[in-house]
């Protein structure tokens, strides 16, 4: 893995605005692995893609996320920073089984860790919670309740949780939460972090400064596009503030 160029932004950017978050992610990796498929890319688990999404965003904007946040109680506004390094909870290069068994309270049975093709099996349901059934029916492989076999829809609810809890366990990347408190009024909540998001709103937004620099230097010097863009953002800083 590589840090991103300033043409590869660019190009995952165009790509990218008409696509789906899961396929964005997808995209993404695709550029920083270009020697693998994009169903090897497909099948890693969420937490292991979400792993490789965070060690790019470092490599190519370095460690520290600029975050913000609303107080759900009383609408104050919070800027804060977080360290990639506090929010990596796993080493990407961890590897993990194809699936895995469980024994929970007389309920047994065999389940595998989501990964992308199940979030984009998933995108198009309607309610969290039919989203929710069908992830535990695609990626739950077989269940039994004191030695007959079950289907996804009689595990109950408080086992399907647990399970949950498990999976989160074995792939804790797959969801970020931190505790924010409030200066203005000392509420308390979690927030969960995307990365996928996350890293999508500052590419876009360093996409857009690229075309502007790209615009203002070619309009001054009738330099191309790819060669601005090969240049080093200190050197284009320092032809910007000449010609500023
Ligand atoms: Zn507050």
């Amino acid at each position: 893995m590589r840090p991103l160029s300033s043409e590869q932004i660019l190009r995952i950017w165009e790509i990218g605005q008409r696509q789906h978050p899961v396929d964005r992610a997808l995209t993404l990796l695709v550029f920083s692995y270009p020697d693998q498929s994009v169903a090897n890319l497909a099948s890693l688990t969420v937490g292991q893609r979400d792993a490789l999404l965070l060690a790019l965003r470092e490599m190519t904007l370095g460690n520290t996320l600029n975050c913000f946040a609303q107080c759900p109680q009383c609408g104050e506004e919070l800027e804060f920073t977080l360290e990639t390094a506090q929010i990596r909870l796993s080493d990407p290069s961890q590897s993990l089984e194809p699936d895995y068994a469980f024994t929970i309270a007389g309920f047994e049975g065999r389940f595998r860790l989501p990964n992308s093709f199940d979030l984009a099996a998933i995108a198009g349901d309607q309610t969290p919670e039919i989203a929710k059934s069908s992830l535990l029916r695609r990626c739950l492989l077989q269940a039994h309740h004191n030695g007959t076999e079950i289907s996804h829809q009689e595990l109950p609810p408080p086992i399907v949780s647990q399970l949950a809890t498990h999976m989160a366990e074995i792939d804790p990347q797959a969801e970020i939460l931190f505790d924010l408190s409030c200066p203005a009024c000392q509420h308390e909540w979690q927030i969960l972090l995307d990365i996928v998001s996350f890293f999508w709103a500052e590419l876009s937004a360093q996409a857009r400064r690229l075309l502007l620099e790209v615009h203002q230097l070619a309009r001054h010097y009738s330099w191309h596009e790819v060669d601005i863009l090969a240049m080093s953002a200190t050197r284009r800083n320092l032809y910007l503030k000449m010609i500023g």
